[in-house]
């Protein structure tokens, strides 16, 4: 069995997945396309849930819409009684048509605009985590505006590294959240307006973090600068936000996992909740706990269906030139316009030939996606360039990208025009059913304006002028 994972099994030597079996699946429908499990959605969700609450019961889970905000994904998150934090107007739209109730709701983002502010005060959101003094003043403003009062909790730059990819370090100098020196500054001055509410404190360090000890040092930080601030502001705050972060297991884990190597985890949900609702408990347990999980919640929901469209072999070159071995290539139909983040993160995801999961994989081979850029090739296990897949695999195979559901559906894009891939979904019953269709020819014009290109297209489905 190429993973431990329960979700997976091989029948008649194909890959399924709770219980779908991928090639059959790609078999009458084109790919790429992903296909999610509730079952793992709900169970994911009640795990993290159950983790941080047998510690610290008051704990409230704002899953991060970011990971996945597809409609269906969303609404089975509030039905397995998550809540959700949005970063930007848009998330908000689909939690409210997801029928989260504004209170469920927490609005984060490094850059709100005006307009995003007055549309969060007026359906009335939990609360805004908030990036600086000057947007404390700004969601201020438009609150005073609205004849509202906006609670908030300002975001702290706890200072703390976590040996995460460094596009994902959120909280040791970049861009996001308040200068802890300017913690007290924050706090003042919301307790000084008449329509903030200095509710909570929010930080958060980053993602992906295969350590518990980045949350050590930032609960201890955090819970000083609470100390701190609720002296010289004289607030007294109701929640402290720890973020989300936690790290999936994309590498299937050797007996030990260093600690650079953040695709291989071997933490669960319950070492971390030990560390920040075990620590928040024993120092201050009458403080809320708001968390903000993303891709520990959405990453093992999914997979990717992908089918192979190419072959060659290659001469592998020393430097001056000379062919010292071969090189088996496969060209998948899924690249960065689907996995966005296997270039821009240089993100592993395990990949496994679905079609002969009953095979050794006892072959080297690189593998590829279909866009014209020669980045366009994904990592390979473990330290090589290679993939490890049976010697047979061939053309019209069809390979599983496995732990896609989170960053992946939100970050796709239509590069060379190639559409966004459709997405099923396996419900509890058993059935599968679509969650978001794939785009069509239409769709891939139908922002365009030229003239007469309507006409002279033929796309009598593309949506008009709106
Ligand atoms: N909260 C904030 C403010 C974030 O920026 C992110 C993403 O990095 C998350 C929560 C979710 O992080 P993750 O998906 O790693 O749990």
């Amino acid at each position: 069995m190429p993973t431990t994972d329960p979700l997976y099994s091989v029948r008649d030597g194909h890959l399924c997945f709770d219980r779908v079996d991928l090639a059959a699946a790609a078999g009458d429908r084109p790919t790429p396309f992903f296909v999610f499990s509730e079952r793992r959605l709900r169970a994911n969700v009640g795990a993290l849930t159950d983790a941080f609450r047998s510690r610290h019961p008051a704990t409230e889970v704002f899953y991060a819409s970011k990971a996945c905000s597809n409609l269906w994904f969303l609404h089975v998150v509030r039905d397995a009684g998550g809540n959700v934090e949005v970063n930007a107007g848009g998330e908000l739209d689909k939690a409210l048509a997801a029928g989260f109730r504004p209170e469920q709701i927490v609005f984060n983002g490094v850059a709100k605009t005006e307009d995003e502010i007055a549309r969060a005060v007026s359906v009335g959101v939990r609360a805004f985590m908030v990036d600086s003094l000057h947007e404390l003043g700004r969601i201020g403003a438009v609150a005073s505006g609205l004849g509202a009062v906006a609670a908030v909790a300002p975001r702290i730059d706890v200072h703390v590294p976590t040996m995460t990819h460094p596009g994902l370090e959120t909280a040791h100098g970049g861009k996001a959240g308040i200068d802890r020196d300017d913690a007290a500054a924050a706090f003042r001055l919301a307790a000084d307006h008449p329509n903030l509410d200095p509710a909570g404190m929010h930080l958060h360090i980053g993602s992906q973090i295969t350590s518990v000890e980045p949350y050590r040092q930032a609960l201890s930080a955090a819970l000083d600068i609470v100390a701190e601030v609720e002296g010289a502001a004289g607030v007294r705050l109701r929640f402290l936000n720890a973020g989300g972060g936690f790290a999936v297991p994309y590498r299937e884990a050797p007996v030990t996992c260093h600690p650079s190597d953040y695709f291989c985890s071997l933490l669960t949900a319950d070492d971390y909740a030990e560390v920040v609702a075990g620590g928040l408990q024993a120092r201050r347990p009458d403080l809320g706990l708001f968390l903000e999980p993303g891709r520990s919640i959405a990453a093992t929901t999914a997979v990717l269906v992908s089918r192979i469209e190419n072959e060659k072999t290659k001469g592998r070159r020393d430097a001056a030139g000379r062919r010292i071995g071969d090189e088996r290539w496969l060209t998948v139909d899924a690249g960065f316009n689907t996995l966005l983040e296997h270039t821009n993160y240089h993100w592993y995801y395990r990949t496994v030939v679905a079609s002969r999961a009953g095979e050794e994989a006892d072959a080297e081979f690189r593998l590829a996606g279909p866009l014209c850029d020669g980045g366009d090739v994904f990592a390979g296990d473990a330290d090589s360039a290679y993939r490890w897949f049976p010697g047979a695999t061939t053309v019209g195979d069809v390979v599983a990208f496995l732990d896609a559901g989170a960053y992946t559906l939100e970050m796709m894009n239509p590069y060379n025009a190639r559409p966004t891939a459709a997405a099923y979904a396996v419900n509890t019953a058993g059935a599968f059913e679509l969650i978001r269709r794939a785009d069509t020819a239409a769709d891939l014009v139908s922002h365009d304006r030229a003239p007469g290109f309507e006409a002279a297209a033929g796309l009598a489905d593309a949506p008009g002028d709106g």
